[in-house]
């Protein structure tokens, strides 16, 4: 039986990485759904939904989303991106995206929205999903829950790393800050805040490297 693997925590905690990999060695299909939250972000920026201090233009906000249309595909391998239609898997990733996507991330029908199409996405099986609240909102029946945490400072150079292999702008202490603000805006606001589900296994990959915590993945599917 194909079952549902949610894997959740905190912002650069590698949990994509680890979540793609257990997906293409058992064919099952993976989900980013920080994604989403990002293109909803991107079209917000691209559409001057923000104010000057970065609050959000909830009402305007609220009408465009019929018209925010995601799209995930696999390109040669790679889960890629689409926002209507456009390929933005490199666009999304920036850091003027993720220092804007937990405002938007904490408005409750952005949430609703893309929980109703992650639920539609996943109610076969055979799904490993990642987020912040897979576990605990979106498919809290799920058969295998992860938690994962390093400390903010590992997150940040992980992050820093990925940026620079990408031949993208990167900054340690900018990242780090915003690793940190993301953090506590993720767990403080009020719908679905961040948090280890009570059934969730906790992974705490500070000190592991990328084949070890596949590795633990794979273990915790195989039981
Ligand atoms: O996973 P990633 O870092 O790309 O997620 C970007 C942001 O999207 C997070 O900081 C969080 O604010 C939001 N998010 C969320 N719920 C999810 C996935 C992401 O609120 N399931």
């Amino acid at each position: 039986k194909k079952i549902t693997i949610a894997i959740d925590g905190h912002s650069s905690c590698g949990k994509s990485t680890m979540a793609k990999e257990l997906a293409r060695k058992v064919g099952y299909v993976y989900v980013d759904t920080g994604a989403m939250y990002r293109c909803v972000t991107l079209y917000a920026l691209r559409h001057q939904l923000f104010t000057a201090d970065g609050a959000v233009l909830e009402e305007q906000l609220r009408e465009a989303m019929p018209q925010i249309d995601i799209d995930q595909r696999l390109i040669d391998g790679k889960t890629t991106t689409f926002l209507n239609g456009e390929n933005v898997e490199r666009e999304i990733r920036n850091l003027e995206v993720s220092n804007h996507v937990s405002p938007i991330a904490a408005i409750p029908f952005v949430r609703t929205a893309l929980v109703a199409q992650q639920q539609k996405m996943g109610r076969e099986g055979g799904i490993v999903m990642d987020g912040r609240d897979i576990g605990t909102t979106v498919f809290p029946n799920a058969e295998l829950k992860i938690f994962v945490t390093a400390s903010a400072e590992v997150r940040a150079q992980r992050r820093y790393d990925e940026l620079q292999q990408k031949g993208m702008p990167a900054d340690y202490a900018d990242i780090l800050k915003n690793v940190q603000e993301r953090d506590y805006i993720d767990s403080h606001r009020e719908v679905s805040p961040l948090r280890q589900a009570d059934d969730a296994l906790l992974l705490d990959n500070s000190h592991m490297t990328i084949d070890e915590q596949n590795k633990w993945l794979m273990e915790q599917f195989e039981k």
